[in-house]
């Protein structure tokens, strides 16, 4: 029987990112996955093939919509939405083959096949084809992550009433979809479908769409995304979803609780994810979870089984690879005997629409809640020479700082290229900052950057451009 220092359970970005640290921290390692790709969700079905798509729809978009102001005459202009589908394919596959090859450069074991604890040090490996194989392991890392949730009277067929794991190989570009949630997931490949052409209704039960983000986020991305023609139906309660084969009818109460009926030809939902931890044997080691089925760890990530630890989706916290892959790398360095230490307040939020919204830190709602004291700055994009320079002028930067210290307590963005931008805030509230720190610091002319250091010169009253 193979022994180990370390065995991690799921190739995601938790999973193969603690491998890659436990191994550079001189462990021996071995990797478990199910699937013959490696990867998890964000690779194969989440992060990377819906950017691709992403990618892909805004250049017809801007095509369509934006290329004769710039003076470029397209004619024949055309979706070939095979071709679409097949390079984001190809680029999860060369994203995938990456990591296989990251496995090899840094010695570790890859084991195919679902993983089962036997007991808290041994697994049980078991192989498509039946068969299995058993190692022991003195620590073991649970990344299993998490699946599309639904809710309890829709039935999922994967053809018509669908996941987002579907909605990213549709064979054909749906007439009308219906998106039942406002999140991250529903409004991102509600953007796809919509770019290219779709009729695309969003409904959700809440009152605003992306809801926990700060207020004014979720305003300015409704308008600009209802501008590009998609529909909102907000504080809608989904009672029923009717597939009747080509055409899904979904009905909703709407705010008064009339019922309001909905016919599409594809129904995506995108109402959350629910931690997966099937097939692990949880059972045979008497590990806890939650009522919600995440499972239960302390600061250090440790279960209460002492030497097995979990990390990623599986666990509680923001459903993110980014925070999936600090809490690899903090979990290795513990076994390794290092002291590491993550600020979940800093785990920045993107939505990849158009225009992006990105955020890190305490919304203005959170900090009214505390009865914090705080002063606020806000630069709207339309006054930026860099905006109006490629026609994005939607959107605005929020920056809220303490009003006495003015350090930096939170940074909402919305506009062309918030997801790259916002690494800026997340490094400026890491070494915190206050906003004339950031005020002070020279941001090349013209950029897109130069709005937050706007933002911030106005959280004091002395916005130059606006
Ligand atoms: P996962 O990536 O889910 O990986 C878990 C792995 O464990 C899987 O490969 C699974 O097969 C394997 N596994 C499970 N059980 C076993 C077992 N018993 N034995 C062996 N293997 C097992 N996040 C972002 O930060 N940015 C984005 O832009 C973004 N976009 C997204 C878009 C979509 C459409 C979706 C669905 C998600 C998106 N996410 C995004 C979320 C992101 O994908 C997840 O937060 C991330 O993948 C979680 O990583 P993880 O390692 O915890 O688990």
């Amino acid at each position: 029987m193979n022994t180990y220092d370390v065995a991690v359970i799921g190739s995601g970005p938790g999973g193969y990112v603690a491998a890659i640290r436990c191994a550079q921290l001189g462990l021996k390692t071995a990797i478990i996955e199910k699937y013959s790709t490696l990867g998890g969700t964000c690779l194969n079905v989440g992060c990377i093939p819906s950017k691709a798509l992403l990618d892909s729809s805004h250049h017809y978009y801007d095509a369509t919509k934006h290329f004769a102001t710039h003076g470029i005459n397209v004619e024949g202009l055309a979706v070939n939405f095979d071709q679409m589908i097949a390079r984001k394919n190809e680029v999860v596959a060369q994203t995938s083959g990456g990591i296989n090859y990251l496995m090899d450069k840094n010695n570790i074991d890859l084991l195919q096949g679902v993983g089962s604890f036997k007991d808290d040090t041994h697994i049980i490996i078991t192989k498509e084809d039946g068969s299995s194989e058993e190692i022991e392991a003195t620590k073991t890392i649970i990344a299993t992550g998490s699946k599309p949730s639904t809710l309890p009277f829709i039935e999922v067929d994967k053809k018509r009433v669908i996941t987002s794991t579907e909605a990213l190989s549709l064979t054909e570009i749906p007439k009308h979809l219906i998106v039942i949630g406002g999140g991250v997931i529903g409004l991102e490949l509600g953007s796809v479908y919509s770019r290219l052409g779709s009729q695309v209704s969003v409904i959700e039960y809440m009152p605003t769409i992306t809801p926990g983000m700060d207020a004014m986020l979720s305003k300015e991305l409704q308008k600009s995304l209802k501008k590009q023609g998609i529909k909102f139906f907000t504080g809608h309660k989904v009672t029923s979803v009717v597939n009747n084969g080509d055409e899904v009818i979904v009905t909703a109460d709407n705010k008064k609780g009339v019922p309001t009926e909905f016919k599409g030809d594809y129904t995506l939902i995108s109402v959350g994810r629910s931690p997966y931890t099937v097939g692990l044997g949880l059972e045979n080691v008497g590990i806890k979870v939650t009522d919600r089925g995440q499972i239960e760890t302390n600061e250090h990530l440790q279960t209460n089984v002492s030497n097995i630890y979990a990390i990623g989706d599986v666990v509680k916290g923001a459903m993110l690879a980014h925070k999936a892959e600090e809490e690899g790398t903090m979990v290795a360095e513990l076994i390794a005997g290092q002291k590491p230490h993550i600020d979940y307040n800093l785990i920045p939020g993107v939505v990849y629409t158009w225009p992006e919204v990105a955020c890190v830190g305490k919304t203005e709602e959170q900090l009214k809640e505390a009865g914090a004291n705080y002063k606020s700055g806000i630069f709207a994009m339309r006054a930026l020479g860099r905006a109006r320079a490629s026609m994005d002028i939607d959107g605005q930067i929020k920056v809220l700082a303490d009003a006495e210290t003015d350090e930096i307590l939170g940074v909402h963005m919305i506009g062309a290229r918030a997801a790259d931008m916002i690494a800026e805030a997340v490094i400026a509230m890491e070494f915190r900052a206050s906003s004339e720190d950031i005020a002070r610091s020279s941001h090349a002319h013209p950029t897109y950057t130069e709005a937050f250091k706007e933002a911030c010169l106005a959280v004091n009253d002395r916005a130059i451009h606006s």
